[in-house]
């Protein structure tokens, strides 16, 4: 039998491989494979559904990540894909697996993180898994969420002429992570070097401690907006952009000048001799919602100011970036593709 290559199809073709082999019967299922959570009819809402998990070596290095934010971010990271869905998590269960390289006290340091989490978003931890591992530390998070049923947003649903928002602030957390690289080479040619973090505090923080962005979330709600489109920011702008593109069937104008950049950001891309913008859309773990808002609606978002508008939707499936100097740029990049890095 012909054996392909796993990185010939890649993470997201592998994906699309297995959903096509999926069909669902239950009614109750609304929304399964493809979205930032699955969505269930529960009568009164929708309940979300989402899961991720975490493994030594491929998204996280424990020479550098303390325990305590390792745990926060799990619970983040999916906090931040119920928010994605327009939701708000309410439970989550999280499995471990671990080798006794682990001691006692350091798995309390990994709970007092993700309690920490839970206590922050005002959700329960209901349950999970424990088992051994050969292969480092692995965590699995599944989170649970709550929606109005009018309120839920896909992927799908963007509509020529919509804008395209993003929460927050881009390309830190990239930054973040080559910051961590560098220190751990420096650390490992000379232990008597102390890494110095402090200084880097705002882009290693956005790396280590992410947030969900369930705060945007409540000021949608406030303003009674739901966003037609949105997807959480975590493989990078680029391959968020093709996503909403792909479901929603249209395309996107995104201006260089008006992405959210933090200028600790643009420091540290001068320090790396790296364009701040390739971090940007080619970079990854920013955690923040981008999303798509009818005109009518963005003239009441617009005062929000976690909410930056880049870009608008086009009726024809072209991604571009448009710069500075008018120059059109195709958006191609398909975010970080961890298949193609492993043996
Ligand atoms: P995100 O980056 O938002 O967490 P992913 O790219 O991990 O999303 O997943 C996209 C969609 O594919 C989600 O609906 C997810 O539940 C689904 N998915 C990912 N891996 C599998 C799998 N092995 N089996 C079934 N569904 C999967
Ligand atoms: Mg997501």
């Amino acid at each position: 039998m012909k054996r392909t290559d796993l990185a010939e199809l890649g993470e997201f073709g592998l994906i699309e491989r297995i959903k096509s082999k999926v069909t669902t019967s239950q009614p109750s299922t609304v929304y399964g494979i493809g979205d930032d959570a699955a969505v269930i009819d529960s009568g009164s809402h929708y309940t979300l559904i989402s899961t991720d998990m975490l493994l030594e070596g491929i998204h996280f290095d424990l020479s550098y990540t303390p325990l305590r934010h390792l745990g926060y971010k799990s619970i983040a990271v999916n906090v931040s894909d119920i928010a994605a869905m327009n939701g708000i998590p309410k439970q989550v269960t999280v499995s471990i697996g671990l080798s006794n390289r682990f001691s006692v006290e350091a798995i309390d340091e990994l709970y007092e993180g993700i309690l920490s989490a839970c206590k922050n978003y005002n959700i329960d931890l209901v349950g999970g898994d424990t088992t051994s591992s050969q292969s480092g530390l692995v965590i699995s998070v599944t989170a649970i969420g709550e929606v109005a049923k009018e309120a839920v947003a896909y992927r799908k649903g963007a509509k020529a002429n919509d804008v395209l928002c993003v929460t927050g602030d881009l390309g830190a957390a990239y930054f973040g992570l080559q910051i961590l690289e560098r220190e751990k080479q420096v650390f490992l040619e000379n232990p008597n070097m102390k890494p110095d973090l402090i200084e880097h505090e705002y882009l290693v923080g956005r790396q280590l401690k992410p947030e969900g962005r369930t705060d945007v979330i409540h000021e949608l709600k406030e303003k009674n907006v739901v966003p037609t489109s949105m997807i959480d920011v975590s493989d990078g702008l680029a391959s968020e952009i093709l996503h909403l593109s792909q479901h929603s069937g249209c395309g996107f104008s995104v201006f260089v000048d008006n992405l959210p950049i933090e200028n600790k950001t643009l420091l540290m891309a001068n320090e790396f001799k790296m364009s701040p913008i390739t971090a940007v859309v080619n970079g990854g773990e920013d955690y923040e919602l981008l999303m798509t808002i009818s005109q009518q609606d963005y003239e009441l978002v617009k005062s929000i100011p976690e909410i930056t508008p880049i870009g608008f939707v086009t009726k024809e499936k072209n991604n571009i970036l448009v710069t500075n100097s008018g120059e059109h740029v195709p958006i191609t990049a398909q975010g970080w593709n961890h298949l193609t890095t492993q043996k």
